[in-house]
């Protein structure tokens, strides 16, 4: 056991940090006219990134993911927190300093369609960061995108052809081709198959695995992709809501996932083991706004494994579910454009589908033993809302119904011995209970 132990956290000290995140956040558009509230597409994520590893990032679509990337090499501004590569914050950093620094760092982007200048020679293409950090002399700019050429498998003479004479996976290659020019320490890949056909998907990630041997590369690897990820990553981020919500080694992680969100996008793939009794868990709804975060965990309007208060351990699970989902109603009351939906009834003279509070009421709860003291706060949130006080009626079931998960945000919690972290409540010993810790998203 202790032999285990060690040569476990000896391989993980031995990775150099290269890139080291702290409590990153990236929001869009805040003090704007429209709509003051901004977009918290990163929303705090601190991690560290390996010297010579490809690290995963996944998570479903809107999660933050590019956002978070982008602003790792300075495509896009941080809003707070740290990036710091072998200690230098680069957020800080701007005019020559950031111009020198961006050769380090470059991207791949999913769309080999429109991430080209159509109206470029593949040459042109390959050599503008060249021309652009005034690299070397002009004949030698040259001979090195030659070089290139043949390095990601294309062909001398592609030199002057356009990108509009090549297939998909050719593209990645031309796109690859112009991220090694500046010869880089780290690139964001960011979704570099998504686009292509399966069997093209293949040879460019041998292709990304060839180059990372040969140059020392380091990568961060962006996929929604989760079967895509575990044979190229050595380690990986799960994301949800701007936040990561687990990270560790891919083995690990895939084999025993401890997040109940790892847990459900991975019970979403499809398990090759015909004896396996993995249950395959439905996650109901979509992911709340990254405008309106939840306040709690951001899994919490969803999460099938969500800590019920004490006084209601023992309601009956069906019923359970249904004030979930009754909250969610309300929550989404809260989220809407209410002058929009006037304008709407204005319009039609019709009442539209947030008037009938009441219906909802009959329809979640009406066929349900429901004990009198939950029917009663029911009653009193759907008063609330029959009074124009959508907030209110959110609050008072978040007072009634919450727990933990709806009022703190949880910590990284490690979970393994090979430094593993969850954001998840569930890990600490006042919540883990074992026999509860089963999904009841599927009734
Ligand atoms: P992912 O790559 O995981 O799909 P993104 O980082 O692209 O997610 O987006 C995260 C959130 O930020 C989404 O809600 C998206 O709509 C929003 N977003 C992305 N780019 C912008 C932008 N330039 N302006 C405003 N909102 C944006
Ligand atoms: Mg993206």
């Amino acid at each position: 056991m202790s032999e285990v132990q060690q040569s476990k956290s000896t391989s993980v000290s031995e990775g150099e940090t290269l890139v080291e995140i702290n409590d990153l956040k990236t929001y869009y558009g805040d003090g704007g006219l429209i709509d003051s509230t901004p977009v918290k597409a990163v929303d705090g994520v601190s991690l560290e990134i390996k010297r010579g590893e490809t690290l995963g990032l996944v998570g479903e679509s809107g999660c933050g993911k590019s956002t978070l990337g982008r602003t790792l090499i300075q495509l896009e501004e941080a809003t707070s927190g740290e990036v710091l590569f072998d200690g230098t914050d680069i957020t800080e950093l701007s005019g020559q300093e950031l111009k020198n620094w961006r050769r380090n760092s470059q991207m791949v982007f999913q769309d080999p369609e429109s991430s080209l200048n159509d109206r470029m020679t593949v040459g042109e293409i390959i050599r503008e960061p060249l021309d652009v950090h005034d690299w070397k002399t002009p004949r030698e700019r040259r001979e090195h995108v030659r070089e290139l050429l043949d390095v990601v498998g294309l062909q001398p003479e592609h030199y002057y052809r356009y990108p509009h004479q090549f297939s998909g996976g050719q593209r990645q290659r031309i796109g690859i081709a112009r991220a090694l020019a500046l010869e880089p320490e780290f690139i964001v890949l960011d979704e570099p198959v998504s686009a292509l056909d399966v069997s093209v998907q293949a040879q460019i990630l041998n292709l990304l695995e060839d180059l990372q041997e040969e140059f020392g590369l380091t990568y961060l690897f962006i996929a929604h992709d989760l079967s895509v990820v575990r044979h190229i990553c050595d380690r990986v981020a799960v994301m949800y809501l701007g936040h990561i919500m687990e990270l560790g080694p891919s083995d690990e992680l895939f084999e025993e996932p401890k997040n109940p969100y790892t847990i459900s996008l991975l019970s979403a793939i499809p398990d090759p083991d015909p004896t396996s009794s993995r249950e395959r868990i439905t996650l109901r709804g979509t992911p709340p706004s990254p405008r309106d975060p939840p306040k709690g965990c951001p899994f919490s309007t969803r999460c099938p494994m969500k800590i019920r208060p004490e006084e209601f351990r023992d309601a009956d699970d069906d019923l359970w579910l249904n004030i979930e989902i009754f909250r969610e109603v309300v929550r989404a009351r809260t989220r809407a454009d209410r002058s929009v939906t006037d304008q709407v009834k204005e319009l039609l003279g019709m009442e539209t589908r947030f008037s009938d509070i009441g219906e909802i009421q009959q329809e979640l709860f009406a066929d349900i033993d429901i004990p009198r003291d939950i029917e009663q706060h029911i009653d009193e949130a759907t008063g609330y809302i029959e009074n124009n006080d959508d907030q209110q009626a959110r609050e008072y079931l978040r007072d009634v119904f919450g727990s933990v998960c709806d009022s703190d945000s949880p910590g990284d919690n490690v979970v393994s011995n090979s430094g593993r972290f969850s954001h998840c409540h569930r890990h600490l010993d006042e919540y883990d209970e074992p026999d509860e810790f089963t999904p009841y998203a599927n009734r």
